[in-house]
C-alpha cells in the first residue's frame, strides 16, 4: 500500500532491536492476586501495580457486575454530554474525602488527567517546573501548555528554588509538578518542602499520586507524608494501581474542579468511564478507608525485601534494582523467569540511559517465603555477578 511507510517502520524497528530497545506485547493472564500465566508457565508476579490485589477482589468484581447490569457496559458519551452516570458523583465525593479536598473530578485515565489538567491551568505565557523523573504524561501535559518547561534535578529543591528565582517573575502563573511516589524509583517527593517553595513563589503545586493512593500515608497517599499534610492544592492520581481498576482523578478546591470540568479537553472530548469501572473504584476506596492495616502491607513486604538485600529501606511498594545495561537487565529478568518469578525489565526511554533496571513491586498478598527466595536469587546470581 505504501512502501515508504513500511520501510520507515522496519528501519526504526531494526535500529531499536540493535540497541536492545525493541518492545513487544507478551500475553499475560492474571490467575489470581499474585500469579500470572505467561507462555504456558505459572509465574509469581513482582511487576503488577495492583498493590492491594483489588483487581481480583470478589466484592469489587461483584460491584462491577452489578453496575453493568444496572447501567450498561459503556457510558455512551462524554461526561459533559450524557456520559455522567449516577456513580460519578459518589466516586468523586469519596476521593475528595480521602484526600481532604473540597472536590474531585474523575477522568478516563491518569494519562488523560495529566495531559488535560496541566494545559487547563497553564498557558503559553506561563511556566511549569517538573522533576526530571516525573512520569511521561506529566511532561506531555507540560509541553501541551505551550509555555516554558523547566526540568529540575530529581528531588533537588535547591535546583527548583534557583529556577523559580531566575524565571518566576517572567510569567503570570507557575506550576510545580512532580510524582509523589516516583514510579520507576519508588522514592517519595519532599512534599512539605515543595509546598514551602510553592508558597514563597506563588506557584501552584501539583502531585501525581499514581503509586501513593492506597499504599502510603495510611492509604491517603503521598500528599500525606513528608510534611505534605493538606498542603497540596492539586492532588492528581489514578484508579489503575492500588485502587485496582482504571481511571484518573484530580482532587482540588471547588473552584479549580469547576474550571477543570469546563475547560479540560481530555475530560470534555473523551468518553466517560464505564459504570463498572466507577463502581469498582467506589468499592475499592471503601475497602481502603476501612482497613488501614491492609493498606500498609505492600510497604511492609517491600521493606522485608530491601532488608534482605541490604538496600536502602523501601519508601513505597516499588523497589528498583538498577543494573545499568539493557542486555544485562534482560538476562536477569530471563533468569528470574526460569525460577518462576515475573520481574519485568525496565529500559530507556522509560528510565534514563544507563539505568536499565529490574523494577520489583510488592503487593499485600505476596508470600514472605517467595519474597525471601526472590531476594536470595537476586543477591547470589544477579548482584554478585556484577561485583
Ligand atoms: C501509571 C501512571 C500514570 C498513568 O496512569 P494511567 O491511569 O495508567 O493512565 C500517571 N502517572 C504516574 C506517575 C503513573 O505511574
Amino acid at each position: 500500500m505504501s512502501a515508504s511507510l513500511d520501510e520507515f517502520a522496519e528501519q526504526k524497528l531494526a535500529a531499536l532491536k540493535q540497541r536492545n530497545l525493541l518492545r513487544t506485547l507478551i500475553e499475560t493472564e492474571r490467575l489470581g492476586p499474585v500469579e500470572v500465566l505467561r507462555g504456558g508457565k505459572r509465574l509469581i508476579s513482582f511487576s503488577c501495580n495492583d498493590y492491594l490485589n483489588l483487581s481480583q477482589h470478589q466484592a469489587i468484581k461483584a460491584a462491577a457486575v452489578e453496575a453493568t447490569e444496572k447501567y450498561g457496559v459503556g457510558s455512551g458519551a462524554s461526561r459533559l454530554v450524557t456520559g455522567n452516570h449516577p456513580l460519578f458523583a459518589e466516586l468523586e465525593a469519596k476521593l475528595a474525602k480521602l484526600k481532604g479536598a473540597e472536590a474531585a473530578c474523575v477522568f478516563g485515565s491518569g494519562y488523560l488527567a495529566n495531559t488535560g489538567i496541566v494545559p487547563a491551568l497553564a498557558g503559553a505565557d506561563d511556566m511549569v517546573a517538573v522533576d526530571e523523573l516525573s512520569h511521561a504524561c506529566i511532561f506531555a501535559g507540560a509541553r501541551l501548555t505551550g509555555g516554558a518547561v523547566h526540568v529540575f534535578r530529581h528531588n533537588d529543591t535547591g535546583h527548583l528554588r534557583e529556577i523559580l528565582a531566575a524565571h518566576r517573575r517572567d510569567h503570570p502563573r507557575a506550576l510545580i509538578v512532580t510524582d509523589g511516589v516516583f514510579s520507576m524509583d519508588g522514592d517519595l517527593a519532599p512534599i512539605g518542602e515543595l509546598a514551602d517553595i510553592a508558597a514563597e513563589h506563588d506557584a501552584w503545586l501539583m502531585t501525581d499520586d499514581a503509586h501513593g493512593i492506597g499504599v502510603v500515608g495510611g492509604g491517603r497517599g503521598s500528599s500525606y507524608v513528608n510534611g505534605g499534610q493538606g498542603r497540596v492544592p492539586l492532588q492528581m492520581g489514578t484508579l489503575s494501581k492500588a485502587v485496582g481498576g482504571y481511571g484518573g482523578y484530580l482532587c482540588a478546591s471547588r473552584a479549580v474542579i469547576g474550571l477543570i470540568r469546563t475547560r479540560c479537553r481530555t475530560l470534555i472530548y473523551s468518553t466517560g468511564l464505564p459504570p463498572a469501572t466507577v463502581a469498582a473504584a467506589i468499592a475499592a476506596l471503601e475497602l481502603i478507608e476501612s482497613d488501614p492495616d491492609y493498606a500498609a502491607l505492600p510497604l511492609t513486604k517491600a521493606k522485608a525485601f530491601t532488608r534482605a538485600l541490604g538496600l536502602p529501606e523501601a519508601e513505597s511498594p516499588i523497589v528498583p534494582i538498577v543494573l545499568g545495561d539493557s542486555e544485562r537487565t534482560l538476562a536477569a529478568a530471563r533468569l528470574l523467569e526460569d525460577e518462576g518469578f515475573l520481574v519485568v525489565p525496565i529500559r530507556p526511554p522509560t528510565v534514563p540511559d544507563g539505568t536499565a533496571r529490574l523494577r520489583v513491586t510488592f503487593t499485600a498478598a505476596h508470600g514472605d517465603e517467595d519474597i525471601q527466595r526472590l531476594a536470595g536469587i537476586i543477591r547470589a546470581r544477579i548482584l554478585d555477578e556484577a561485583a
